[in-house]
């Protein structure tokens, strides 16, 4: 199948002379012995790239790229499928863009297309292309500096809170702090249940049966709460999960929190409930009216997953939360998709306009941080800074700056 790849990069400041004609011309054999054609554009600082071929040959050449330590911050753009190439003529043709002028660089391009139906109607290869000669989209290219710029040192001074607190049903509670890297602070610390034998969340539900399911999620939470009191949290703003059906299904469930809250010196406004969405919401009516009684006693209301399954804009629309956290699945590598990036500014844009919070859940990676706190993206949750610990608050890793 004929497969279709666009990235952008950014040319290393250590590659002192770059001959751009040597460079293709290496490109040139390597693509016409994997039968990958395409274009390579450079403006001084930017590649730009078009790969076309077999999807396995192309992908052989992008991990090689990816590889290349002449150039680093390569962000996928485009991997689509196409019934024919639209530079089919040779292994790869350059065009360094300050030998044109803007306007002539596109026509140029365009007269070494081979597919006349592609290139003139609306192919977004070709409005990709365009946008580059353009630099229309330049100030989303965030430059992050590689990995092992910063080291994650553990504050010595700082000990594991731990907690001895027998469990009140069959299961534990872990614990994870939300973080802001460069204000060195804690935001908040949130409570992640577990099996009574430490396994996931995803475990211990998939061990109840289903009528159980809500009460055990809500009743849960005094413990949650309780081991939060013995963990010494203060004034500390503590997230627990809730699946947004606890809410519809049992009436009292506001009022056992606030109970459960109150008996632990813990205050409604330091606590946040996350909704846990991984099932439709059937019954809208009275799930609103569940979160208006939360709000009402004063405790925050965030959208989980943010992004994932049915966390998404519709939910956003109707029921404005006070935070989102991202869901993991976008976060992974966001550094290298364009896609991804474009959700995360969509998703910061929206949250801004509306001054909700933004949380971005399950940073594994100094460059994911990076870039999301270049996109403005201030608060994080992760094993980069601090993994969920059982029945104890972790030590968090801080970044600095080798
Ligand atoms: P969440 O609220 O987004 O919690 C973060 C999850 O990501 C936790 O998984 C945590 O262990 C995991 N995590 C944190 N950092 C990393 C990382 O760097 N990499 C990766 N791969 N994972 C990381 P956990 O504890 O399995 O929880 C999964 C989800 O289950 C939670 O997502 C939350 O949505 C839900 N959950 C947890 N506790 C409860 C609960 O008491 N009730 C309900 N209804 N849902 C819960």
């Amino acid at each position: 199948m004929l497969s279709t790849i666009l990235y952008r990069s950014h040319l290393s400041d250590d590659v002192a002379e770059i001959t751009l004609a040597e460079l293709a011309d290496k490109a040139n054999k390597v693509n016409n012995a994997f039968d990958v054609t395409g274009i390579l554009l450079f403006n001084g600082t930017h590649f730009f790239q078009l790969l076309e071929g077999p999807e396995d040959a192309v992908n052989t050449i992008y991990q090689r790229i990816c590889r290349d330590a002449r150039h680093h911050n390569v962000v996928e753009l485009l991997r689509d499928y196409a019934p024919s190439r639209r530079f089919g003529n040779a292994g790869m043709e350059l065009f360094d863009l300050r030998e044109y002028g803007q306007a002539t660089v596109l026509q140029a391009v365009l007269d070494k297309g081979t597919t006349k139906y592609q290139l003139t109607y609306d192919d977004r290869a070709l409005q990709f292309l365009r946008t580059f000669v353009e630099a229309r989209e330049r100030e989303n290219y965030f430059e992050i500096p590689p990995a092992d710029y910063w080291d994650f040192v553990v504050d010595e001074t700082a000990t594991t809170a731990e907690c001895s607190l027998p469990a009140f049903g069959p299961y534990h509670f872990a614990f994870q702090p939300v973080i802001d890297p460069f204000g060195r602070s804690i935001v908040s610390l949130e409570a992640l249940i577990r099996s009574a034998d430490g396994g996931s969340s995803q475990h211990y539900f998939s061990q109840l049966a289903r009528e159980d399911i809500y009460r055990a999620d809500l009743e849960s939470k005094k413990q949650a709460f309780a081991m939060a009191k013995q963990l010494g949290i203060h004034q500390q703003t503590l997230s627990v999960n809730l699946l947004p059906m606890s809410l519809v299904v049992i009436p009292e469930a506001v009022d056992f929190l606030l109970r459960e809250i109150n008996a632990n010196q813990l205050v409604p406004e330091q606590i946040v409930v996350e909704v846990t969405e991984n099932e439709v919401i059937s019954r809208l009516d009275e799930f609103q009216a569940a979160i208006k009684q939360l709000k009402a006693a004063g405790i925050s209301f965030a959208i989980n997953d943010f992004g994932a399954g049915f966390a998404g804009l519709s939910l956003l629309a109707r029921f404005q939360p006070d935070r989102i956290k991202i869901d993991r699945n976008i976060i992974r590598d966001v550094h290298k998709s364009g896609p991804k990036q474009a959700i995360v500014q969509a998703i910061v844009k929206c949250c801004s306009a509306l001054e909700i919070a933004v949380i971005a859940a399950g940073v594994e990676k100094a460059e994911e941080w990076m870039w999301l706190e270049a996109a403005g993206i201030f608060h994080f949750q992760g094993a980069l800074f601090a993994k969920a610990t059982l029945n104890a608050i972790p030590p968090v890793a801080w970044p600095e700056q080798k």
